[in-house]
């Protein structure tokens, strides 16, 4: 297929200042292009830089050895603050229970007759006047207000041990950034790397919440800010599959897999 004469067509389909993003968004999600899922994972990638240098109004042959040559990926990973708010799950962040005491219009049985309304010479007794039943002291008579013994009642709680984690996973042709992240990886640089967006954009966004307990683990291995994973210069191809209406990375980022 020609991916140049693909790219022309999609003209028509994007804004003139649209971003890599943005372009490869419109692709994936708009069901009046058809061609999309005859593309290989690859040529998709190539149409949508293609298509970014036709808005550019520049030559798209231009960069179309440099499509079949330099393709790299790379991820990212972010971790949030190790300080999450957290919903209660036994009251589900409201903050209050069901009464046990009583049952569910809040009344409970009388102590002081026992639930027979009758005191000892057969006459009503005193304190339920003869209903046998009470307003239940435990939650007057509410039968919700039981401050919730786990959260305290605040509905939520604050844990140092869960670290959720986002995975970014990107394309790029650019070279001279492909050199700055091996040397970030060499020296082992968590700084965040400032992405030229005209050759290079983020195909997906894998948000993690890590279970309790496996924090630890996850920030001893990787520094607890942004963490360059790895960069994959193999036969890009071969590591993307199509579904779900977008292109996702497969075969790589082993380290994290294991947590998820
Ligand atoms: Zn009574
Ligand atoms: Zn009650
Ligand atoms: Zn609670």
């Amino acid at each position: 297929m020609n991916l140049i004469a693909v790219a022309k067509s999609l003209k028509a389909f994007t804004q003139k200042n649209a971003t890599l993003e943005a372009i490869y968004k419109e692709i994936c999600s708009n069901k009046s292009i058809p061609f999309k899922n005859f593309l290989k994972p690859i040529d998709l990638i190539k149409v949508v830089f293609l298509t970014k240098k036709i808005l550019n109004g520049e030559d798209p042959k231009e960069i179309m050895s440099k499509l079949d040559n330099n393709l790299f990926l790379f991820s990212t990973v972010e971790f949030e603050k190790n300080e999450q708010e957290l919903d209660c799950e036994k009251c589900s962040g409201d903050g209050k229970v069901t009464c046990t005491s009583c049952n569910r219009d809040g009344m409970k049985e009388c102590n002081m007759c026992g639930g027979s309304g009758e005191d000892e010479y057969g006459d009503d007794c005193d304190y339920c006047h003869g209903w046998g039943r009470v307003e239940c002291t435990d939650c007057n008579g509410t039968h919700y207000s039981q401050k919730c013994s786990q959260c305290e009642g605040y509905g939520y709680y604050f844990t140092e041990d869960y670290v959720p984690y986002e995975i970014g996973y990107y394309v790029s042709y650019d070279e001279t950034f492909k050199t700055t992240l091996e040397q970030k990886l060499l020296r082992n640089d968590t700084e965040e790397p400032i992405l030229n967006s005209e050759k290079t954009f983020l195909l997906s966004m894998n948000f993690i919440g890590a279970k309790d307990g496996e924090s630890e683990n996850i920030k001893g291995i990787f520094a607890n800010t942004t963490h360059l994973l790895e960069v994959n210069t193999e036969d890009v191809g071969e590591n993307l599959i199509y579904k779900n209406g977008k292109i996702s990375p497969t075969g790589f980022y082993n380290d994290l897999d294991k947590f998820k």
